[in-house]
């Protein structure tokens, strides 16, 4: 046998197999029965590694992670309540399911996560909103309103009635400082009232005392009252549903249908003879208008217009104005 085996390997390296067996203890229980195998059947081990100096030996025992402190008796669920709700509460279950995945803020699974025991620690929860960012007045801020602080006191120094309304918020129709405008200068009336944005409510403002001018110039009759079709509506253009929105889904608009006066009859948009006094007023009064507003349409401009006149402060590029 030691023949065949030597035969195979030369004795240095059978001794050497057989000290490394040895050592590792393999062949401790039969050496014989070792010594009659052949080296193909006890694979040489691999030379051990050496030994790893002390220094730089791992410590013996990993610290254990921390243990989250003790919860204070106090934050601690009822000991009974766990108990009495049943195993195979469906509800219960799926509301741990979702809880897996992280319940929302303000949520009733919410609250109630938070008292549930197999969480250490409650989330914390999540700072109190102050109240001036809620709701419409949260959203007049994305938008990023202008500082109409200036706009009303010069609303004011023209005689303006008005008071300032909620933020309007209506899917596209948005106006963020809108006014309730009442009455303007030297007592004249808007009997609807009028839902403007300042800038809109400044023009017509500004406007009113030109057409004051005028009625006194043209009519010799004072003006009483602006009656208006319409400022803000949340609609298109032209009553449109399909068109672009019009101005007046921004409180940025107003349709005025007349002119009512002391002493005279009322004065309706429309088209007039020519020569009247009438259609002289209305002229002058349409023209001035283009000096205050951006857009300007009335009978003549179209179909629509043919009863009334619109006013608007549309932006448009390079400060085009649409005066027809
Ligand atoms: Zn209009």
């Amino acid at each position: 046998m030691p023949g065949r085996t030597l035969s195979i390997r030369p004795p240095s390296v059978m001794r050497a197999g057989v000290a490394l067996a040895l050592a590792l203890g393999l062949l401790a229980a039969d050496p014989v029965g070792a010594a009659e195998t052949p080296a193909a059947s006890v694979p040489t081990p691999p030379p051990l590694p050496p030994e790893r100096p002390e220094t730089l030996k791992p410590p013996i025992a990993e610290p254990a992670p921390p243990t989250p402190p003790a919860r204070p008796p106090e934050l601690k669920p009822a000991v009974a309540e766990p108990a009495k709700e049943p195993v195979k509460d469906p509800g219960r279950e799926k509301a741990f399911e979702s809880a897996k995945e992280g319940p929302k803020e303000g949520s009733k699974d919410f609250a109630k996560e938070a008292s549930k025991p197999e969480i250490p620690t409650p989330p914390p929860a999540p700072p109190e909103r102050p109240p001036e960012l809620s709701g419409g007045a949260a959203l007049a801020l994305k938008v990023s309103p202008p500082d109409d602080t200036a706009c009303r006191t010069r609303l004011k120094r023209l005689g303006v009635d008005f008071e300032p309304l909620a933020p309007i918020a209506e899917g596209q129709c948005t106006a963020p400082l809108p006014l309730k405008v009442t009455k303007f200068a030297d007592g004249v009336a808007l009997p609807q009232g009028a839902t403007l944005t300042c800038r809109a409510a400044e023009a017509l403002a500004r406007w009113v005392t030109e057409v004051q001018v005028e009625a006194e110039r043209t009519l010799k009759h004072p003006l009483t009252a602006l009656e208006l079709g319409g400022s803000y509506v949340c609609r298109g253009q032209n009553h449109d549903i399909d068109a672009k929105l019009s101005e007046h889904a921004f409180a940025n608009a107003a349709d005025i249908m007349g002119f009512a006066f002391a002493g005279r009859a009322s004065i309706p948009v429309k088209a007039m003879p020519d020569g009247s006094e009438e259609a002289q007023f209305l002229g002058a009064v349409r023209t001035k208008a283009c000096g205050f507003f951006r857009t300007v349409l009335g009978p003549g401009s179209n179909a629509a217009h043919a009863n009334h006149l619109h006013v608007d402060q549309r932006e448009r590029n390079a400060g085009h104005r649409l005066c027809e």
